[in-house]
């Protein structure tokens, strides 16, 4: 099943001056500076607990709103049950992805009796008019199916905030949504959480990776793709992928320290495992004002455990408006998940990338890599 999500991230309306907070003797790839400039700005809400109030959007059996139209089941949902949900499952999920740094902590909200005609963004639009002062995002479930074309939800990191400390989501829409079919009676007390994970990431400003060009996300690799990844392999598992280095660049969980910025000659560097919490995580290398390459290590454990095994992943990321536009996986073909194995090369964006060698296991892993400037096949 692959995940069909509507990102509702906003272009931030400039994204002056934020950067000057870094100090670092390398430049990193333009773009890339871009987007840490503006993420700069979030990191109130991607440390610490991030409290969210969970909102049940009651949809009448006659709606005729598109996404819901001719659905006939109903489920009796409670905030306070799917708040319960949320913590058990997504709450340790994050905490794993961000080695403790961030904590989102799901809240009982309340319920949204929809009209006849309200799409999800009026239930969305009610919750957060009555959300608490003290919440920083919603995070609202349909007692609803959707249509079988329709996505399965949409997240939104909202509008910037210009208060230093925190912003309630009155103030920035900060929000995510998604519809009943991960709470059907079918799956018991072991719900997927991988879309609520994968929605929560929009609100942490996340966009997605492997965009196909009739706006699928097949990638196996990061939670903001294809993030059923796993279960596709494992009927048993219920979260997501783990995620890429830049998202957790971005969420200020990997430091700029880890990461390599490839000189513009040769240059050959040894990647410890992109969800380890130590070392050189992250290879950068500039293309041109609107992309540049990732190279990371993912090891075949944890929440990649799907993954037939440890190799070398390389993304072409592409950025407009200080917002990412696709991360597209390299290696391979969709689902993306055989990755570079040593004495592999790829060639892309005018580099040519040959893994060296490569050993150990989980967080012990070390994989060495050559980057060298090349001309395009
Ligand atoms: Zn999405």
């Amino acid at each position: 099943m692959s995940v069909a999500c509507t990102s509702g991230a906003t272009v931030p309306a400039g994204s002056s001056g934020a950067s000057t907070t870094v100090v670092s003797a390398a430049e990193l790839p333009a773009p890339l500076e871009e987007l840490l400039a503006v993420a700069a700005d979030r990191q109130w809400f991607t440390h610490g607990d991030d409290t969210f109030d969970v909102w049940i959007c009651h949809v009448p059996l006659d709606s005729t709103a598109s996404m819901y139209a001719g659905t006939p089941l109903r489920l009796a949902l409670t905030p306070a049950d799917v708040a319960e949900v949320l913590n058990r499952q997504v709450t340790p999920y994050y905490d794993t992805l961000s080695h403790g740094l961030y904590h989102p902590v799901f809240n009982a909200g309340g319920e949204v009796q929809m009209a006849v005609a309200d799409e999800p963004q009026a239930c969305l639009d009610e919750a957060i008019a009555e959300a608490g002062a003290g919440t920083n995002a919603v995070f609202a479930v349909a007692d609803a199916d959707h249509g079988s074309s329709d996505p399965g939800g949409f997240g939104s990191v909202g509008e910037p905030c210009a208060v230093v400390v925190v912003c309630a989501v009155g103030a920035t829409n900060r929000s995510a949504y998604i519809g009943a079919a991960d709470f059907h009676a079918e799956w018991g007390d072991q719900q997927p959480m991988d879309l609520a994970e994968h929605e929560v990431g929009h609100t942490l400003g996340w966009m997605h990776s492997g965009v196909e060009d009739r706006g699928g996300y097949l990638s196996a690799l990061d939670v903001m793709s294809n993030s059923a990844a796993p279960r596709d392999v494992d009927a048993t598992r219920r979260d997501g992928p783990d995620t890429l280095a830049l998202n957790r660049l971005l969420a200020g969980w990997l430091p700029r320290s880890a990461v390599w910025n490839a000189p513009t000659a040769r240059g050959t560097v040894t990647l410890a495992p992109s969800m380890s919490a130590a070392g050189t995580r992250v290879a950068v290398v500039a293309i041109d004002d609107n992309h540049f390459l990732t190279i990371e290590l993912l090891t075949a454990d944890g929440f990649n455990d799907h993954l037939p095994a440890d190799g070398i992943a390389v993304h072409r990321v592409e950025v407009s408006g200080g917002v990412v536009q696709n991360s597209a996986p390299l290696v391979g073909e969709a689902p993306y998940a055989d990755l570079l194995q040593v004495g592999a090369s790829l060639t892309a964006g005018g580099w040519r990338i040959t893994v060296d060698a490569g050993g150990g296991d989980g967080p012990d892993a070390a994989w060495t890599v050559t980057i060298l400037p090349s001309v395009e096949p």
